[in-house]
């Protein structure tokens, strides 16, 4: 039985298994044990300035010899910082989310790097791919923080962009157990990335009242907001309470800007503000209950990978000569 694909091959990885890069929650401590653990780790250097980077990377190499990544969306007001400092620090793979993947791929490239884009759509997926990176991430509207505009969900989203693409898809958004990462693969997907249940590991960097909102998060908890800035999911909270009544008000843009004010991430993921904070989490969040280790999510999720992959064999094949057939046949 095979015990790699195109996505272990690409990353010398273990497992199909990608931590997101998550700004505020996945610095160093979280990416190197995800690696450790046989997964791809990732720093999510969206939050850190130029210089924490450089730090977290540094540790990062002290803390594991496996491959591992950053994450840098495009967004960021010092984005050629980060890129210099991945190319001077030897980061071997680098994420690009949000914004245009012709910008960076050929630099990084020439760098030897290997270059990822997230995609939330066949038409930048196809961008991403001529642009020349290795693999996309397809994310799905389930996920949580930035997310696509067109709402496309990962159950439509992941075999278009198979169907569409030659190089390796990666699947995000509302996967965090093994068996939303099999039915994943079986849409097409080469690997996954999960975010929110590494959010929840004792390794993340999020505030302990952050992670332990999002184990006590239910169903219907998180929600898509913001769309004229740029869109973000997030849990239900006074802030979120004061951006509703904004809409209902009618603001416009400014005045949403205005309210958004700077560092609500910041406030609500690293430092504990639940009421005021942004708190950016995917749909999931309604199917976490716990804070584990990372090596402990890395495991579960592939012995959850393998049962489930297990009980396929056992699905019942529809041959047209089922009870109701039968019934009906001529005596
Ligand atoms: P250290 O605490 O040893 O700090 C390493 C570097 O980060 C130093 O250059 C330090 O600057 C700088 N630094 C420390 N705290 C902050 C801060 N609050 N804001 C900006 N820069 C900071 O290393 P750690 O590995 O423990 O973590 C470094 C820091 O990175 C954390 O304290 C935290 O603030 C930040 N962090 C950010 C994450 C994110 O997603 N953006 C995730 C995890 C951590 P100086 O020498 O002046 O102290
Ligand atoms: P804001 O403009 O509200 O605040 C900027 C935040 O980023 C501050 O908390 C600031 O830390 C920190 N920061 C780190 N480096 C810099 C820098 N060079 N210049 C200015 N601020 C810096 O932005 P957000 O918090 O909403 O977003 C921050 C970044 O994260 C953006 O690049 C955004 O694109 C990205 N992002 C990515 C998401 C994802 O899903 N990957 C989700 C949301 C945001 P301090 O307060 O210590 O000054």
């Amino acid at each position: 039985m095979r015990s790699e694909n195109r996505i272990t091959g690409l990353f010398g990885i273990r497992f199909p298994l990608v931590q997101a890069g998550m700004i505020w929650c996945s610095g160093w401590e979280l990416a190197s044990a995800v690696s450790n653990a046989g997964g791809l780790g990732i720093i999510g250097s969206g939050s850190m300035y130029p210089e924490v980077l450089r730090q977290h990377v540094r540790k990062c190499k002290a803390a594991t010899d496996r491959p591992f990544a950053v994450n840098v969306p495009m967004l960021y007001p010092a984005v050629e910082d980060h890129i210099r400092t991945m190319i001077e620090e030897d980061v071997p793979i680098v994420f690009t989310s949000a914004g245009n993947p012709a910008t960076w791929t050929a630099q990084l490239k020439e760098a030897g790097r290997t270059v990822v884009h997230v995609v939330s759509s066949v038409k930048f997926a196809l961008r991403a791919q001529a642009a020349g990176v290795d693999a996309v991430v397809a994310e799905g509207f389930e996920a949580g923080g930035h997310n696509g505009r067109e709402e496309t969900t990962t159950l439509v989203l992941i075999p278009m962009v198979k169907d569409a693409l030659s190089i390796p898809v990666i699947a995000a958004g509302g996967i965090a157990d093994g068996r939303s990462m099999l039915a994943a693969m079986v849409l097409g997907a080469d690997g996954v990335q999960v975010g929110s249940r590494f959010v929840c590991s004792e390794e993340s960097s999020a505030h302990v009242r952050f992670k332990q909102r999002v184990a006590d998060a239910g169903e219907g908890e998180t929600m898509l907001t913001l769309k004229e800035l740029a869109p973000v999911r997030l849990l239900r909270n006074k802030f979120f309470d004061q951006v509703r009544s904004a809409y209902t008000a009618g603001a416009d843009k400014e005045a949403l800007k205005e309210l958004l004010g700077r560092a609500r991430a910041k406030k609500g993921m690293f430092e504990g503000d639940l009421d005021q904070g942004e708190l950016e989490i995917g749909q999931v969040s309604g199917r976490i209950d716990r804070i584990m280790p990372a090596a402990a999510i890395v495991d579960e999720i592939m012995t959850e990978y393998h049962e489930a992959l297990e009980e396929l064999g056992a699905f019942p094949r529809f041959d047209g000569q089922g009870s109701r057939s039968d019934n009906n046949s001529p005596v």
